[in-house]
């Protein structure tokens, strides 16, 4: 029997998110579980999205909830490079080959050609996809071109009709039809090839044996099965998992909760009980036991009892079990231990100091006033916000809006949150210390504190994303109407700063 080898293959182009975790835990136990291995690819072929620092808390993040990996961009291993970019020349290389069996073609249509048919198939109330255009060329036509040295990408071919059949361990065969299949472009222009391409040839020379992924891929596998069947190479077997959900079990996205890792770090979440907890979304351990580690979910897993139900990423389930392990885990000595690894230390402190500084005069002072910087979410009611010069709606609209612009900066220093709120308060036509006040209280959870700006950049970009949703839920939250509108004027202000 082949050696079982799973993946995790993130894009690093954002927070290191629970869903990632999700995934990577469940490829680890089920590989570790059958004395096989679990291993680590980045997959940056998306060279305007994906970023370092990304890559870097993907990495300390999945460490830190000890989901190591026996291979991987920072441990090396026999079936490197491990990072897309750095695999160029074999994607290359590839895709020359199909088109050179006919399996592939380049496509020299120009994006307004392409965005033309678009239009008219939507027009026409037809399926949008590609039209075959350029498979048709004739060998000189195409030869010329590429020759002249003209702009093109490389497209796979898809049968015509017929169904592919996707066998799935959880889910038996699934069936799409190949009509409703694109002509995928395998190969950008710029000559780094797309996701499906270079995960098929990363799976294969890789020797993966099982592909778990969620269950958004099932529509790419027919894109997939057939480069795996152009290459003449033998199909990993797929395992689509469920999706994590919100309570109302839309699709656990970032607009709606918290979903970074880091959040839940900052948060005073315990990793071997955030690890616990995702361990529960769809799988249970077989004697009902709901506290367990990685080592009793290895011990113990059937990829057979994974559920399809769509597990609910329920937070205050997680803060319930985080607490179980605080007082069931853990001595005083240890407890105290774990609150100086995470906050309780010399090296976060001191740099609390300049803050009380200047507003204390007794060393009695300093923590109630820096208090906030140790806590999860403040405690807010309505109440909170009484009193203020805006009104609460303007209140919640303030802050969405703030919250969104905080979520594309990437240098989070003190200068750059001020400019980002400053810049807000502009565009809503408020007086920038009418913003800055409820700003104010969503932040520290008083009136009165250290500066805000500072607390933010201090407390950093997940726990002031954090508080400013927590805040706007404390006031009542938006709606989906409200947010749609202002989501339109969130656009329209960006659209003028950039
Ligand atoms: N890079 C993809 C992601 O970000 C991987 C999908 C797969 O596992 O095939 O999730």
């Amino acid at each position: 029997m082949t050696k079982v080898r799973t993946r995790i293959a993130p894009s690093p182009t954002g927070d290191p998110h629970v869903g990632t975790a999700y995934i990577a835990l469940f490829n680890k136990v089920f590989a570790e579980s059958a004395g096989g291995e679990f291993i680590l690819r980045i997959e940056d072929t998306d060279q305007a999205r994906s970023t370092k620092a990304s890559e870097q808390a993907i990495l300390d993040s999945l460490n830190w909830l000890g989901l190591s990996w026996s291979e991987g961009p920072d441990v090396g291993g026999p079936h490197g490079p491990y990072r897309q970019s750095d695999r160029k020349d074999i994607y290359q290389k590839y895709t020359q080959q199909l088109v050179d069996e006919g399996h592939a073609f380049p496509c020299f249509c120009t994006s307004e050609r392409l965005d033309d048919l678009r239009e008219k198939q939507r027009e026409a109330g037809e399926d949008i996809g590609y039209d075959g255009h350029c498979v048709h060329l004739s060998a000189e036509e195409v030869q010329q071109r590429l020759s002249a040295g003209e702009t093109h990408v490389v497209r796979m071919k898809v049968p015509q009709e017929g169904v592919c059949v996707i066998k799935d361990v959880l889910r038996g065969d699934v069936e799409i039809d190949w009509k409703q299949i694109d002509m995928q472009v395998l190969m950008k222009s710029d000559g780094l090839p797309t996701y499906h391409l270079a995960s098929v040839v990363d799976d294969h020379l890789m020797e993966i044996s099982h592909i778990m992924r969620g269950e958004e891929w099932i529509s790419s596998t027919p894109k997939q099965l057939a480069l795996y069947q152009y290459f003449g190479w033998e199909a990993p077997i797929y395992v689509h998992l469920p999706l994590l959900r919100n309570a109302d079990k839309s699709k656990l996205s970032k607009r709606k909760n918290p979903t970074s890792i880091t959040y839940f770090r900052e948060l005073g979440i315990l990793p071997e009980a955030l690890l616990n907890f995702l361990g529960m979304m769809g799988w249970t351990m077989p004697n009902g036991e709901e506290i367990f580690n990685l080592q009793d979910m290895i011990g113990a897993f059937d990829v057979n009892r994974i559920s399809l139900g769509g597990p609910v990423f329920d937070q205050e389930k997680l803060n319930w079990l985080n607490g179980k392990y605080l007082r069931e885990h853990h001595t005083p000595e240890q407890l105290l231990q774990r609150l100086v690894d995470w906050k309780f230390n010399a090296e976060f402190a001191t740099q609390l100091m300049p803050l009380a500084q200047t507003r204390a005069e007794t060393l009695g002072d300093i923590a109630p006033l820096l208090a906030f910087f140790f806590q999860g979410n403040p405690d807010l009611t309505e109440a909170s916000f009484a009193g203020l010069k805006l009104e609460t709606e303007e209140i919640k609209n303030v802050l969405q809006l703030i919250l969104w612009k905080l979520e594309t900066l990437r240098d989070w220093q003190k200068d750059n949150i001020f400019a980002d709120v400053k810049a807000i308060a502009e565009h809503t036509g408020h007086k920038f210390k009418d913003v800055n006040a409820p700003l104010f209280i969503a932040i520290t959870g008083s009136t009165a504190s250290v500066s805000v700006m500072d607390a933010m950049a201090i407390l950093g970009p997940d726990m002031t994303r954090g508080r400013l949703r927590h805040a706007i839920s404390v006031l009542g939250g938006l709606g989906k109407k409200k947010l749609k509108s202002l989501e339109k004027e969130f656009n329209q202000i960006s659209a003028f700063l950039d």
